[in-house]
């Protein structure tokens, strides 16, 4: 089995192995993708929630020139060997430096770290448990077995968190039997048998693991709750330690920067001024409504009164380029309920090209089946009642001939 070097340090960014076998993953047409399995590695690969370590693996080849390559991902086999996948094959036997990226892993350390504080804590004041834990690319969540924690709760346990991190206490790796492990009080202890490696932050959590973590709480830097969500199992908590929560507040404070320079105002007065502003704008939607309604009043006289045709025969042809359908609909009532023998024929293609058909109670006309077979022919769709009637199609300029075909079908 391969000796994994990051298991008694996590510190550990630069070592030397050999090449012990090698396998093909895929063969594309013209690309394979190889995997290298090594003596000793310092690689942690996916496992236990945490994801794999990225870097390189360089070597010597037989004409003299180092040979390197990127480590592209690292996982566990079924029988728990780890593997290197690699773009390039590296042959067995051969002697590698393998080099650790740093940044990917500090992070690591420091989400990973952060997370068996935040689990402690929620155990301590909640006495909620964790029953699970994703290292996400840009955050973390664990899983709960509580359905809910009310905010207050969850800041004692991200206070509680940040206080245990500015103490700055020891994070060390002991390793025990099962039933040391379960005398020592072991948060949560695995169910296989053998030796059990032990992250103890000191005075404060014992819990088995095998990734990768800080020594020191100091390193984990700090530790953000966010958002919560119900799920299955309970309750998922999403948090944000060390560069990732320092990442995250800037990003959210230049944000909050931007949305204030547009009223402006302080960040903190926004809340107060979007909810007037939401008032406000649904006061003059309200406003709009009924003077829309007026105004279609008023439109629909001038159109009756304009109409050549006896009473009790008018036909009301119009479209309107600038006005929405909502607008035309409303017209198209007002032309047609309360009134005798009136067809009126509209369109909007302010927007999306839309028809509406509507005629008064006394008339005969199927406005439904007329509109619906010229906005078919049209490649459009639409229908109604005998009375009233809607429908679009594709294209604004055959708005013209469906309504001049309308006419036609009427006379
Ligand atoms: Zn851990």
């Amino acid at each position: 089995m391969t000796e994994r070097l990051y298991y008694n340090d996590s510190f550990l960014y630069t070592f030397r192995a050999n090449v012990t076998d090698t396998q093909e993953l895929k063969r594309d047409a013209n690309q394979s993708t190889w995997a290298v399995k090594l003596d000793r590695t310092a690689f942690y690969p996916t496992s236990g929630g945490q994801p794999f370590d990225t870097g390189r693996l360089r070597t010597e080849s037989k004409s003299g020139v180092p040979l390197e390559v990127s480590v592209e991902d690292v996982f566990e086999d079924d029988t728990g060997e780890v593997w290197h996948r690699i773009s390039k094959v590296l042959p067995p036997g051969a002697e590698v430096s393998g080099l650790i990226d740093i940044e990917r892993r500090r992070d690591h350390m420091q989400q990973h770290s952060g997370q068996h504080l935040l689990s402690a804590a929620l155990i301590q004041l909640l006495n909620a448990k964790t029953v699970s834990f994703h290292l996400g690319e840009e955050i973390s969540t664990i899983d709960i077995d509580v359905a809910a924690v009310s905010r207050d709760d969850l800041v004692r346990v991200e206070r509680l968190s940040n206080e245990v991190i500015a103490e700055n206490r020891p994070i060390t790796v002991r390793y025990a039997t099962r039933d040391e492990a379960s005398r020592m009080g072991v948060r949560k202890l695995p169910e296989r048998e053998g030796e059990i490696r032990l992250i103890d932050i000191k005075e404060f959590d014992l819990n088995a693991c095998g990734g990768t973590h800080s020594q020191s709480t100091g390193q984990i830097g700090g530790l953000l709750i966010r958002r919560t969500e119900k799920v299955k199992q309970g309750l998922r908590v999403e948090f944000v330690c060390g560069l990732r929560a320092v990442k995250v507040a800037r990003r959210e404070f230049e944000l909050l920067g931007e949305a204030s320079a547009l009223y402006p105002c302080a960040p903190g007065d926004l809340p107060a001024n979007i909810g007037k502003q939401r008032d406000e704008a649904r006061l003059v939607q309200k406003r709009e409504a009924r003077l829309l309604e007026e105004l279609a009043e008023l439109k629909a006289a001038q159109l009756i009164h304009e109409t050549a045709g006896k009473p009790g025969a008018k036909v009301i042809v119009q479209n309107f380029e600038d006005r929405d359908a909502n607008y035309v609909k409303l017209l198209a009532q007002k032309l047609t309920k309360g009134t005798t023998g009136v067809v009126a024929l509209l369109a909007s293609t302010q927007s999306a090209p839309a028809l509406v058909f509507a005629r008064s109670a006394d008339l005969s006309s199927d406005m439904g089946t007329m509109l619906r077979e010229l906005v078919t022919a049209a490649g459009g769709r639409g229908g109604g009642g005998k009375d009233f009637a809607q429908g679009g199609v594709p294209d604004p300029k055959q708005v013209q001939s469906v309504l001049e075909e309308a006419q036609g079908k009427l006379r």
